[in-house]
């Protein structure tokens, strides 16, 4: 046995490795598996070559621990090491890649690294206090060698005693990291989490670990719909199936495979609970994969596999790196043709799905352009009577009947059928129709139908009377004279809080309500972007007001004209809570004022 020397500015690296990553530790026992995947891996490829005659079935890889001596050992059957080679690949490379790691990422945030990847073999130091090395190289006539080291600078190697080719690491944890890791159901824990469908055996105590062979690494010819369907159910137990899959399965000019899964999405968009995983290799990256996939991308299920995809830089730099914006470039266009084939191929099929659909759909156009141009013919709107159509389709048939003197096609909607129920009433009278917005993004979704198709606007059916919603080049006389029409407006002045409404008398068809409650359509959505955490903050800034519109060629505006003082006064006030009992925002006072009025009427 002798000793040796680490390296000459050594002194610090082991304490950085140490508490580097200390929130995320645990992936120690990944780097270590990885390097027994490779070593058993490097033994298929000389036996595929002819340079190894052995057979190398039944390789496996065993994991054990002793809880009394405190250690755990990670033990496989590849290609072992000669005493060079420790020398050469565990004392200098694995050191060197050590030190170049701690030495990029001492001043930054461990956060911000994806995966924390790239740590290798040194990663046991952040557990242990000291790690030896069991190994005898697949080389004919090769001796076992040993080499162990205690975190500091120095490292003994010599004669080993392992009988067969393989090596073996084995950690001795330090006592506190004893007390986490040394538990059956936490190793199997981080073996289930990290190493699930790795491609080598993994054995703990009997129990096979993984999948060696996941869907994703298999052709797309080869299995059926069971299969997906099976690999779902392993991935996310006890979940509600999916809508559909996408095999992905590229080697050019980026190396991507995966399956990903389409699920029922309904929920708020935050929701990123169990989502899209990402590995490498078969080796599990995370599942925090905001930083490689548009957030709409996010909402998928399923598993994507990249080694192209660099684990070892900064979040911001995956972001802005080239082959990421090619694969994330690649799955928008493989969903989007997916979802163009599903309807092409089965349109009942399809409009049946919609309303998972939906959310998706939108949110990927809203926030990709290329995705938008994509879905554009396939994106639905459906209406308050329930039929699908596609935007240009509704917009064909919007053009007919609801265009107006401008020559722009309104297209009507309602964010609340219930709500709403009178002004959808009101557009249908005129023989309009009205689409359903009710999604967290259908204001987004208004603006860019607005913006892409030309002469097209969006307009909710509360947003003011029909006539002015879609305007239409006759325009009705007043019954009232200017006169008239100031007194009516000024009586109703008296009786309305001015801070929340903005009164309008308008000439509108007699039939039309006398008195109604509005809000813009710019209103509407500005409110809306507030909510959802765009633009400024509303609320606060007293802008909330609605439309309170007269209509001065109803009946009542001449009967209101003709009472006089007080009774004037609570004639207008029981028409203006008619109207706001219409919009369902009657409350507090003014209903409890309300039904006892009512109630006067019917003598209760
Ligand atoms: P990396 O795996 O990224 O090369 P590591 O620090 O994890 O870096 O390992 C350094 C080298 O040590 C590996 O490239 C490999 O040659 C050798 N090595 C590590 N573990 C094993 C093992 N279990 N069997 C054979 N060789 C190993």
């Amino acid at each position: 046995m002798r000793t040796g020397q680490i390296s000459v500015q050594s002194e610090n690296i082991f304490p950085i490795i140490k508490k580097f990553l200390y929130t995320d530790q645990e992936i120690f026992i990944r780097e270590l598996i990885s390097n027994a995947v490779d070593a058993t891996k490097k033994l298929t490829t000389l036996s595929r070559v002819g340079e190894f005659e052995e057979s190398i079935e039944n390789c496996k890889i065993e994991v054990s621990f002793d809880e009394k001596a405190k250690t755990l050992t990670i033990s496989d059957s590849g290609i072992g090491m000669t005493e060079e080679e420790v020398e050469k690949y565990i004392t200098q490379l694995a050191f060197s890649g050590a030190s170049e790691f701690a030495e990029k990422w001492k001043d930054k945030d461990p956060e911000q690294m994806i995966g924390h990847f790239g740590l290798g073999f040194y990663s046991a130091f952040m557990v242990s206090k000291h790690v030896s090395i069991e190994t005898k190289s697949f080389q004919k006539g090769s001796t076992a060698v040993h080499w162990d080291c205690d975190g500091a600078t120095s490292y003994n190697i010599g004669k080993g005693k392992r009988k067969k080719r393989g090596t073996d690491v084995i950690l001795q944890l330090t006592d506190e990291d004893a007390e986490t890791y040394l538990s059956k159901w936490k190793i199997r824990e981080l073996l289930r989490k990290y190493c699930r469908f790795l491609p080598v055996p993994i054995v703990f105590y009997d129990e096979d670990i993984n999948n060696t062979q996941p869907i994703w690494t298999k052709k797309p010819a080869e299995l059926n719909n069971e299969d997906y369907k099976k690999f779902f159910e392993e991935l996310y137990p006890m979940q509600e199936a999916s809508l559909f899959h996408i095999h992905i399965n590229t080697d050019y000019p980026f190396n991507l495979t995966g399956v990903l899964y389409f699920p029922k999405v309904t929920e708020a968009i935050d929701n990123r609970q169990n989502r899209v995983q990402l590995y490498c290799n078969q080796v599990f990256v995370t599942e925090d994969v905001k930083d490689v996939l548009p957030e709409y991308l996010v909402l998928l299920k399923g598993v994507i596999d990249s080694p192209d995809i660099p684990l070892n830089v900064s979040r911001s730099a995956l972001q802005s790196d080239s082959n990421v914006k090619k694969i994330t470039q690649h799955i928008s266009k493989k969903v989007s043709d997916k979802l163009a084939e599903l309807f092409k191929d089965d349109r009942v099929d399809f409009d049946s799905k919609w309303e998972y659909l939906d959310l998706f759909v939108k949110y990927g156009m809203v926030s990709d352009e290329k995705f938008s141009e994509r879905t554009k013919d396939i994106c639905l709107v459906k209406t308050t009577e329930g039929g699908l159509h596609t935007i240009q389709e509704w917009i064909d048939h919007a053009k007919i009947n609801q265009t107006d003197k401008n020559a722009e096609t309104v297209v009507l909607y309602t964010t609340d059928m219930t709500v709403q129920h009178m002004n959808i009433k009101a557009a249908k009278d005129k023989g309009y129709e009205v689409i359903v917005l009710n999604g967290p993004l259908d204001t987004h979704f208004a603006g860019w139908v607005e913006g892409k198709f030309e002469k097209v606007k969006f307009r909710c059916v509360d947003g003011g009377p029909m006539d002015q919603l879609i305007e239409k080049e006759i325009s009705i006389e007043s019954a009232l004279t200017s006169e008239q029409q100031k007194s009516l407006e000024d009586s109703v002045k008296i009786v309305v809080n001015e801070l929340a409404f903005e009164i309008s008398v308008q000439s509108l068809p007699p039939q039309d309500d006398f008195i109604s409650v509005h809000r813009s359509e710019w209103e509407r959505r500005m409110e809306d972007m507030a909510k959802m955490g765009q633009g400024f903050p509303y609320g606060d800034m007293g802008l909330k007001k609605q439309t309170m519109v007269v209509n001065s060629n109803h009946a009542l505006a001449s009967k209101v004209l003709s009472t006089e003082g007080n009774d004037r006064n609570e004639l207008l006030q029981y028409c203006m809570d008619l109207a706001m009992l219409q919009r369902g925002q009657l409350q507090g006072e003014s209903l409890e004022r309300f039904l006892k009025k009512a109630q006067g009427f019917i003598g209760a």
